[in-house]
C-alpha cells in the first residue's frame, strides 16, 4: 500500500507519524508555502503537482490519497477529487472541525468582507489570516494601526502604520494575551481554522473583550469521504492494507 498524504497540517503530520509506525509506506506531499516547514516523518515531497492532469499522472506512484490539507486550501482538495475520481484511486478527507461558533462573533465569507467589517469595528486589528490573504486588508486598513502576524515575511509592501510579526504557533493564552495587551488590540481577525494551535488567540479575545471578524469556511468537493479526526484516517488507511477477507 503506498499512500499519498496531501498534508500541511498538524492532523497530516500526525497521520504520516503514526502510518509510518504501523508500517504504511507514506508519502507527504507539502505546497511549499513556508520557508521552514515542520517536516512529516517518512517520504516527503514538497511543491505543486501542476494541476488535475499533474496529480493524476503523479498518482500511478501510489495506491490511495488521504486530503489533509488545510480547511482553507481548497484548490488542491478540488484537484485531488478530480484526479481519483478519474483513476479510481481511493480518497479519504481528513479535515479538523471548525470552532464551535461563539455568538458574541462575526462571521464573513470572504477576506474581502472580512477586511471591511474590521476596518468598521476597530482602529487596532490584529490579522492573523496568513501571508496569501494579507493583500487584500492592505487598503482597507491602510490608515489602521494594524499588528499582522504571519509565518514568513509576505513580499508585499505594508502601510506603515502597520506592525509585522512573523512567527509561528502553536501559541499560549498567557502569550496571546500580553500581545493584545500590549498592541491594545480592538478587533482579531482570523480564519475559522479550527484546531487547539491558534485557540489561544480566540480565549483572549474573549478574555479581553475585543470582538472577532472570522472567515467561514469554503465548501469542499461535496462528493469525497471525509473524517474528523486522525485516529479515523488510520482506521481507513489500515483497513485498506489489509485487504479483501475471504
Ligand atoms: P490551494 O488553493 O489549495 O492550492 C493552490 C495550489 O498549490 C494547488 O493547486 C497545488 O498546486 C498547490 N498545493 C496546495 N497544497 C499542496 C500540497 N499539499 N501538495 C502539493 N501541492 C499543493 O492552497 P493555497 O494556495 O496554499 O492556500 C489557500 C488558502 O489556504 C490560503 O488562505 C492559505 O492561507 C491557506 N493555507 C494553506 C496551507 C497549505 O499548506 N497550502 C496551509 C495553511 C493555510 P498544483 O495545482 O500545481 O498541484
Amino acid at each position: 500500500m503506498r499512500l499519498l498524504i496531501l498534508g500541511g497540517t498538524g492532523e497530516a503530520r500526525d497521520l504520516a507519524a503514526r502510518l509510518v509506525e504501523a508500517g504504511v509506506d507514506v508519502t507527504s506531499s507539502l505546497a511549499g508555502r513556508v520557508a521552514r516547514p515542520r517536516l512529516p516523518v517518512g517520504a516527503v515531497r514538497i511543491g505543486g503537482f501542476g494541476g488535475v492532469e499533474g496529480l493524476r499522472g503523479a498518482l500511478d506512484h501510489f495506491d490511495a490519497v488521504v486530503d489533509a490539507t488545510h480547511p482553507f486550501a481548497r484548490g488542491i482538495s478540488a484537484n485531488a477529487a478530480a484526479a481519483c475520481a478519474r483513476t479510481g484511486h481511493p480518497l479519504l478527507r481528513l479535515e479538523r472541525p471548525g470552532w464551535p461558533a461563539d455568538p458574541a462573533w462575526s462571521y464573513v465569507d470572504t477576506h474581502d468582507e472580512a477586511a471591511a467589517l474590521a476596518a468598521d469595528l476597530g482602529r487596532r486589528p490584529f490579522l492573523t489570516v496568513g501571508r496569501q490573504e494579507l493583500a487584500r486588508f492592505v487598503a482597507p486598513l491602510a490608515g489602521h494601526q494594524a499588528l499582522a502576524r504571519v509565518v514568513d515575511r509576505p513580499d508585499l509592501d505594508l502601510p506603515e502604520t502597520w506592525t509585522l510579526l512573523t512567527s509561528r504557533g502553536p501559541y499560549e493564552i498567557e502569550g496571546e494575551l500580553a500581545l493584545m495587551r500590549e498592541h491594545g488590540t480592538d478587533v482579531l481577525v482570523t480564519k475559522d481554522s479550527g484546531g487547539t494551535f491558534t485557540w489561544p488567540k480566540m480565549a483572549a479575545a474573549a478574555e479581553l473583550g475585543v470582538g472577532v471578524v472570522i472567515v467561514r469556511r469554503p465548501a469542499g468537493p461535496a462528493e469525497v469521504a471525509s473524517v474528523n479526526d486522525v485516529a479515523e484516517a488510520v482506521t481507513w488507511v489500515l483497513g485498506m492494507t489489509e485487504g479483501p477477507t475471504s
